[in-house]
């Protein structure tokens, strides 16, 4: 173990956190909306709090009684006003803390809505950029620091405050000088406090964004378990995983030695205050300003306050870890926030393509397309070909709106993209690549996902199944339409997957489509015919496909053919033929002529 404070790792996340400051501006807005509970909730612990001094105060009361030689049947009365205020206490106790439930529950199934609502409208670009682990990381282990904050923890400090305050009052009113036996405490809880604080933010975003990326380890290593394998790259990914693993001990052991330093000068300070309450207490009592019944209360008061403050900082880490869990939920929501300026004017045009002197690059210093020029007329099909690594798929993300261009436009319909929100851009181009997602539900209702409105036209969905030539199968099906599908369910062949997906969009509508290999799983023969069948069904939608079969090409309007981040070559088959270049030795090299 070395002697110094450990290190803290600080993760990069690509998903923002929001400033402390949107936090409070958060809970500040949930207490004014929910402000009557919340009074009641403070009432009632305030209440509880008041009704548990009963029995310290009656103490006090009971020795001076005896001292005074007072008659029996009053000390007895006073016994039963404790046993009666214990009582009213539980009550009491039992109302707040089930009033505090109600409230803790109601804030967090709104921040939960409005999580799941940012997350459903982050950019695709985003999310591929911060890496699924920060998201999942935020969507299970955030939220459930967050549950248990505000099911344990905040009841507990609730408590605690106003059970500190209300004693706090008691003493000033037996005398306002036992009061100055909590200032050295107080001084000290203050100083501490602030070094923990100052230094327990950042700790906890870097222990929090250490899970992400040991998220993002474990799910890559799940889902490249197979590529893994056939690398025997087993213990490399072993390794990356101990020093993620390793990297969120640091982070925790920061956290921890944080509260172990701070812990002691805070115990030390509230029992210390015990202590200094029996002297000033002493002294009032020789002035002749305390009796001494009114000492025993003081110091019952003092003792008192030692149970709630313990449960209180057994929370801390729970607090520390919720609210910086809050941060990162709520900073989800700015990644989602549409900061776009207003949508120009309607397109004159739907259905155009104008992609002018496009510069696109994922990482700083690094462009993949340098300097893009390409025009489609409505009802075009284009046909990208080309080397792998040559920007097709950037090309089309930029199409669709996915990522915008470092420089240069993407004018869609005679409007530039990036004017629009992010819903817009999704109505006007879809991208619609070789992975897509069967939910859990019925194939129609997996149909109508596209639709905005509740559609139950079940005609309009057998047209979408024909034009992709899915009808057969899904009649086939027991259950037909209304057949269950998704996890749990029938597994779908994923050819089927992605004739589902291909219906969709036929059911979506969008001006322009992007294929990304969105055929590459169903076999060429049956491929060609669904392309030509979509054809049909597409005509006066603008078709981008990103073919790694030749017949795609040979069947489109024109073929683009990216190189090295460029357009090298233009035309249709026929012209691209005859010139003899790139796209001339392709196709020859794919027909096996010579
Ligand atoms: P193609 O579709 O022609 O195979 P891509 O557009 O997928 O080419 O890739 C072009 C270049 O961009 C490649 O060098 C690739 O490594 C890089 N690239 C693609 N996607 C990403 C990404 N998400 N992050 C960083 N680099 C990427």
């Amino acid at each position: 173990m070395s002697d110094g404070p450990p290190t803290t790792p600080i993760e990069s996340t690509a998903l923002p956190v929001a400033p402390v400051s949107a936090v409070w501006v958060r809970l500040r807005r949930a207490g004014r909306e929910h402000g009557p509970l919340l009074l009641l909730v403070v009432t009632l612990y305030a209440l509880a709090t008041a009704s548990a001094l009963v029995a310290p105060w009656m103490l006090g009361m009971i020795v001076d009684a005896v001292r005074e030689g007072a008659a029996p049947a009053r000390v007895d009365v006073m016994a039963l006003l404790i046993v009666a205020s214990l009582l009213v206490n539980a009550a009491l106790l039992l109302g707040a803390v089930s009033q505090s439930i109600r409230f803790g529950e109601g804030l967090l199934a709104e921040l939960r809505e409005e999580f799941v609502h940012a997350v459903l409208r982050l950019p695709l670009g985003t999310v591929e950029r911060a890496g699924t682990g920060d998201l999942v990381s935020r969507t299970g282990r955030d939220i459930n620091s967050l549950s248990l904050m505000v099911r344990r923890s905040v009841p507990v400090i609730a408590t605690g405050l106003t059970t500190v305050l209300v004693i706090l009052v008691a003493q000033a009113v037996l005398h306002p000088a036992l009061l100055l036996a909590w200032a050295p405490s107080a001084l000290l809880i203050w100083v501490t406090s602030r070094w923990y604080a100052r230094r327990a933010a950042d700790g906890y975003l870097a222990e929090m964004s250490t899970y992400s990326r040991l998220t993002q380890g474990v799910s890559d290593t799940v889902e490249g378990a197979h590529t893994l394998e056939a690398l025997g790259r087993q213990e490399w990914q072993d390794l990356r995983t101990d020093s993620d693993v390793r990297r969120t001990y640091a982070a925790e052991r920061y956290t921890l030695w944080l509260r172990c330093m701070w812990y002691p000068p805070l115990e030390f300070a509230y029992l210390s205050a015990a202590a200094t309450t029996f002297l000033v207490s002493g002294w009032l009592f020789i002035q002749g300003d305390l009796s001494l019944g009114q000492i025993a209360t003081a110091v019952f008061l003092t003792v008192q306050m030692s149970k709630p403050l313990d449960h209180m900082i057994d929370q801390v880490d729970n607090v520390m870890v919720g609210f910086t869990a809050l941060r990162r939920l709520l900073g989800v929501r700015f990644a989602a926030e549409d900061t776009r300026p207003g949508a120009e004017p309607e397109p004159r045009e739907p259905g155009t393509v104008e992609i002018r002197d496009v510069r696109f690059g994922y990482a700083p210093g690094v462009e993949v397309l340098h300097g893009v020029d390409l025009d489609l007329r409505p009802g075009e099909r284009l046909a990208m070909v080309g080397p792998s690594g040559a920007g097709k798929s950037t090309l089309g993300k930029l199409l669709a709106g996915v990522h915008l261009p470092g420089s240069g436009s993407v004018r869609v319909g005679g409007v530039d993209l990036a004017s629009l929100s992010l819903e817009e851009r999704r109505e006007r181009v879809i991208l619609l690549s070789q992975e897509s997602h069967v939910f859990r539900g019925t194939i129609a209702e997996n149909l109508a996902l596209a639709l905005d409105e509740k559609d139950d036209d079940r005609a309009r969905l057998w047209r979408a199944l024909e034009a992709v030539d899915a009808d057969a199968w899904v009649r086939s099906l027991p259950e037909g339409l209304d057949t269950k599908v998704g996890s749990g369910q029938d597994g779908l062949d994923p050819a089927h997957v992605q004739q589902l997906a291909l219906a969709r969009v036929m059911l979506a509508d969008p001006q322009v489509l992007v294929l990304d290999e969105a055929t590459s799983l169903i076999d060429p023969r049956s491929a060609r015919d669904l392309e030509r069948s979509l054809a049909g069904v597409l005509s006066g939608r603008t078709v981008v496909a990103i073919a790694h079969r030749l017949y795609t090409a040979h069947d489109a309007d024109r073929v683009a053919v990216v190189e090295h981040g460029t357009v090298a070559e233009l035309g249709t088959h026929e012209e691209l033929l005859a010139r003899g270049g790139s796209y001339a030795r392709l196709w020859h090299a794919w027909h096996g002529d010579t």
